[in-house]
């Protein structure tokens, strides 16, 4: 993981000042707070979310139980520490994927063409079988049969089951036969891979919305590059407006682009990360922990 290489120097060079102090004032925290907003604005966190961040740590660290401790330095840390996790989505375990009671499960998969996809369908689906569900991947992608070929290749690398390829069939149709034969042949896990677009286009929206609506599943994931910044925020918005979302999955956390966007898509979505993509490999996708990214961020 990559991705918060830049803001993390940073952050650290603020944090080694700040202890080479011993003795704090409300201004020297004031000063480091105010570094720490210029960070995050230049690692591209987005401006509301950052706002919020600074205001919250600064309260807690300019009071006088930090201000008199042996060591303010290490409770300014902490409360960076604090805000970061509450800002990539809190305290609990990492959530994962829900399974339904009532197999077979279904995921949607939903993204602009080229934001991984495919790749992250085949991903999930490796990660499920060694979970010991048994698993079948289903492209809906009918204008683009080279992806479909992609996903029964993924399948076969993550020793999975593909539905067979029907020429001519449309998405809504091919996901009605897809749940049909989760339902007869006993799978526990039905991938739906939607259609993606190179642009937010109405088109592909409607279309996934009705699979949706016919699939009704327990998960409808975004899979959105990190790598493309604020673009990558706005695209979640736009899907959430008119996709029943549960979750995120970011890709190209591996990549060493800006980090922030892919810190912000939590607060400004309001929808949790659920896996970060770190590689291009089949096994390259990480359970998202909240406690560990900001780890690294701070490391
Ligand atoms: P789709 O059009 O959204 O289905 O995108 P694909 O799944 O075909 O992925 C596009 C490219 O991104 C492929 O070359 C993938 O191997 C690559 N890719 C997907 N996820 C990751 C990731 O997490 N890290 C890296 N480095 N590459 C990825």
């Amino acid at each position: 993981m990559h991705l918060f290489d830049a803001l993390s120097d940073r952050l650290t060079s603020v944090f080694d000042r700040l202890s080479g102090r011993g003795v704090l004032s409300e201004k020297d925290i004031d000063e480091a707070m105010r570094e720490v907003r210029v960070a995050l604005l230049e690692a591209d966190v987005a401006l509301p979310v950052v706002r919020q961040f600074i205001d919250k740590a600064k309260e807690r660290a300019t009071g006088e139980a930090v201000i008199r401790s042996v060591k303010p330095a290490d409770q300014v840390i902490k409360i960076t520490y604090d805000g970061l996790v509450e800002m990539l989505g809190g305290d609990g375990e990492p959530e994962g994927l829900r399974l339904s009671a009532n197999p077979p499960t279904v995921i949607l998969m939903s993204g602009l063409q080229g934001s991984g996809k495919t790749t992250t369908a085949g991903k999930l689906a490796l990660r499920l079988s060694k979970e010991r569900k048994k698993v079948l991947l289903a492209s809906l992608d009918t204008r683009r049969p080279a992806a479909m070929e992609q996903l029964a290749m993924l399948a076969t690398q993550a020793g999975v089951d593909s539905l067979p390829i029907v020429p001519g069939q449309s998405a809504p149709d091919i996901t009605r036969r897809a749940l049909q034969a989760a339902r007869l042949q006993g799978y526990d896990v039905l991938i739906l891979d939607t259609a993606g677009r190179t642009t937010l286009d109405e088109a592909m929206m409607s279309e996934a919305a009705e699979i949706a609506k016919i699939s009704n599943p327990s998960e409808t994931l975004l899979v959105a590059d990190a790598l493309t910044g604020q673009d990558a925020v706005r695209t979640a918005k736009a899907f959430h407006e008119r996709l029943p979302l549960t979750g995120l999955v970011l890709t190209r956390a591996d990549g060493d682009g800006r980090g922030g966007a892919a810190l912000s898509m939590r607060a400004v979505t309001g929808l949790p990360i659920k896996f970060l993509g770190v590689s291009e490999k089949i096994d390259g996708l990480d359970a998202f922990d909240a406690h560990r990214v900001a780890g690294r961020i701070l490391g």
